[in-house]
């Protein structure tokens, strides 16, 4: 029965999946021990909105796949990972037909999902105590015979503050390695680097509802629409209210449609495109010279780099008619407020790094940051990717980016964790991977991240996970990166442990539990904890807030923040004092972060893309996400609403590239590049150039990472996600 709103108890929590971070309510219905419905609750950033993954993306975590018992692998001949011929790129891109919607069928197998039926036989249950006995005994063993170097883990942004905390003091403190990271690798990494070598801060300068206050906006790199849609709501109505959109992305999304000015540049030219709109407007006069003097360095190299840029060259490189980039220089050059929000359009190449120094370039010699309307806004992909990284999952930087090679923070944490730290930078995920290929590293601790299909090159990926000598997943799910384990550990969703978690805005907000967890599974904060027990720690942590007031000590940023006074509303950090209201929306209005204050401006030439298209293959693939879904779709595939509105994996095709391959919409395609091949239906789409296909992540039936690159950028050591080449093929039509 559905119970009328008085009957159902009120549990304040963050939306799971996009950095966002809205606050919502859930009403559970104790009697049922279910959640009947969520709504948006009043907070200074979502203010009550929700899009259609916080409302009604929740049902999974009462799936029947959750994990509810640790398990053992009984067949070591056995072949690791998955073997079903749709991940090998062999499979027809059609989702299976056994559905475990509520309602329908509930066998273990849901469409395009891991098949548990072929995989659990090579499993067998077992207790909480033999399962972590025997994680913590072989990755000892491989400790010992290895080194430090020999083990790794990966934490999750999708985990709370507290539990990224533990997960890489575990791995500093228990293992005496810095090869510990996270997914921020895969959307932010270069983003962070630029950030933190211009201004000395990771973190945006200002919020997503700060635009309101601007006279001008680029939002660059970013299909917000899709991927941060409140955030995309906020930039929307600001344009009503007279805010000028500029929207510069090689694809037309929805947000185009907004814009006052579209500038739909070739995929891989920003640096290019920036340094155009930069040297127009030194050019015309439109710089801040007393801005650039008081607080910025190098101006004068970065003045002599973008001069070889005007736009008629722009024009020659990224496609943009000089007219326009020359309109895009002027509106900026003479807003009186401007602010810029970027995505992984920006940070997903091997000029990542490149691409943001010249978005801080810009804001900087234009007098375009520290006051309210202007800014730097890196727009977060994961729900807690800020925190994460906030909280040291990083293998350069102690939590709050205290580096990991500079003795002074070292003696901070050594005397803090009572034990020797390695002075060397650790390894990052694309690194990890192929060290498991060298022989490096041989022992792994996987916590909620799915690399085999989030992972670029998924036919590489799957050599490195195979070659492991042991590896521990945690998780809620049967990912197919569990696929590959040793022992399997079953967590707690987000929807069944307190803990906190860092939006895009720098807003932290308190998670609260609310429902129990399936069968034995647990906190992932005390499986941490237990692991670290049986290597040698002595942690006694009795509730994530015990974490939590451990860390804030050791991270400056989050001085004066407690579970206590983060409310129903969470607060911005850094926050002046216990007490106030909302923390701090601007940043640097008096200096930068840097050890000298300044804004240190770093020129960029333009480079192209690492792998181009050539006759063989000839069309740009481009990846990303889908507004419905989530990264590797373990729990939105899993969500009955979101996966009944999108099912199917679908290739994304300008007109005339499907139709000069004989494909209509709704055919099959096969696309394939130099690293594999998949099938996927076709979905005409006037949004592509020509020349240009989209593919979304997040179906195993069709990885698009079969078919990406896995060059990096050299700073962040960010794939290029965002460009590879590739053929699109017709095998027959549905
Ligand atoms: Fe959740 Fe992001 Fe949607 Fe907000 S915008 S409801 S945080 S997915």
């Amino acid at each position: 029965p559905i119970r009328p709103r008085e009957q159902l108890e009120a549990v304040e929590s963050v939306c799971p999946y996009c950095g966002v971070g809205c606050a919502l309510t859930y009403w559970v219905d104790r009697e049922r021990g279910a959640i009947s419905f969520a709504e948006g609750r009043p907070q200074p950033g979502s203010q009550s909105r929700l899009c259609v993954k916080g409302r009604y993306g929740w049902d999974y975590s009462a799936s029947p796949q959750r994990l509810t018992k640790p398990l053992i692998r009984v067949d070591s001949s056995y072949p690791k990972g998955p073997l079903s011929a749709d991940v090998r790129g062999e499979g027809t891109g059609k989702r299976a037909t056994k559905d475990t919607r509520p309602g329908k069928d509930r066998g273990r197998k849901p469409g395009g999902l891991v098949d548990y039926d072929e995989v659990m036989p090579h499993f067998r249950e077992a207790t909480w105590d033999e399962a972590l006995d025997l994680v913590a005994r072989r990755l000892k063993e491989i400790h010992a015979a290895g080194g430090p170097g020999a083990i790794a883990g990966f934490g999750s942004a999708k985990c709370s503050n507290e539990e990224a905390y533990l997960f890489q003091k575990l791995i500093r403190a228990g293992f005496g390695t810095n090869n510990v990271d996270h997914c921020t690798r895969l959307c932010h990494a270069s983003s962070v680097a630029a950030l933190f070598e211009g201004v000395g801060s990771g973190a945006v300068s200002t919020t997503y509802g700060d635009v309101a206050n601007a006279d001008v906006a680029i939002i660059t790199g970013s299909n917000p629409t899709a991927n941060h849609p409140v955030a995309s709501s906020f930039f929307k109505q600001a344009r009503r209210r007279g805010t000028t959109i500029i929207y510069v992305d090689p694809r037309a999304s929805t947000v185009s449609e907004h814009a006052d000015i579209f500038v739909q540049l070739k995929p891989g030219t920003d640096v290019a495109f920036y340094n155009s709109v930069m040297c127009e407007i030194i050019r015309l006069g439109l710089t801040d010279p007393q801005f650039i003097a008081e607080r910025t360095s190098n101006y004068d190299a970065l003045a002599a780099t973008v001069a070889d840029y005007p736009p008629e060259r722009g024009e020659q490189i990224t496609g943009v008619p000089a007219d326009t980039i020359r309109a895009v220089a002027r509106a900026w050059g003479e807003a009186g407020s401007a602010v810029i929000y970027w995505g992984m359009g920006i940070s997903q190449h091997t000029t990542g790094t490149d691409n943001a120094r010249c978005l801080i370039a810009l804001c900087s010699i234009t007098g375009q940051v520290g006051r309210p309307g202007t800014g730097l806004h890196p727009l977060r992909g994961q729900n807690n990717v800020q925190g994460a990284s906030d909280a040291g999952l990083i293998p350069m930087f102690y939590p709050d980016y205290q580096g990991v090679t500079k003795e002074s923070a070292r003696e901070v944490f050594e005397r803090a964790w009572g034990t020797s730290l390695d002075p060397n930078r650790g390894l990052t995920v694309t690194e990890i991977i192929h060290s498991i290929l060298e022989g490096g590293v041989r022992g792994m601790y996987m916590l909620g991240e799915n690399p085999f299909l989030s992972d670029p090159n998924t036919n590489k990926v799957r050599k490195a996970l195979s070659a492991l000598e042991f590896l521990v997943v945690q998780d809620i799910f049967l990912t197919e990166t569990a696929e590959f384990a040793d022992v399997i550990l079953p967590a707690t969703s987000y929807l069944e442990k307190d803990g906190t978690y860092t939006n895009t805005d720098r807003r932290v907000q308190l998670g609260r539990k609310v429902l129990d967890p399936p069968g034995e599974a647990k906190a992932d904060w005390w499986i941490v904890q237990e692991i670290a027990r049986r290597v040698g720690l002595d942690w006694n942590y009795g509730s994530p807030s015990a974490v939590f007031d451990e860390m804030v000590p050791l991270m400056p940023s989050y001085t004066n923040l407690s579970h206590a006074n983060l409310g129903s509303s969470g607060k911005l950090y850094p926050n002046p004092d216990p007490e106030h209201l909302d923390g701090t929306v601007v940043m640097f209005d008096e200096r930068f972060n840097t050890d000298d204050g300044l804004a240190h401006l770093v020129p960029a030439q333009w480079l192209p893309p690492k792998e181009l298209p050539d006759s063989e293959y000839p069309l740009v693939l481009n990846t990303g996400r889908l507004l419905e879904h989530w990264h590797t779709g373990s729990m939105t595939r899993r969500s009955f609403a979101l996966d009944a509105i999108a099912p199917v994996a679908e290739i994304y095709m300008h007109p005339k590239d499907a139709a000069d391959r004989g494909l209509v919409h709704g055919a099959m395609a096969r696309a394939r590049s130099r690293r594999g091949e998949i099938q996927l239906q076709v979905r005409i789409s006037h949004r592509e150039q020509q020349g240009n296909v989209f593919i979304p992540f997040h179906f195993r039936e069709a990885a698009a990472n079969l078919l990406t690159i896995d060059e990096v950028d050299p700073f962040g050591k960010i794939p290029e996600f965002k460009f590879c080449a590739v053929q699109v093929e017709a095998v027959g039509t549905t």
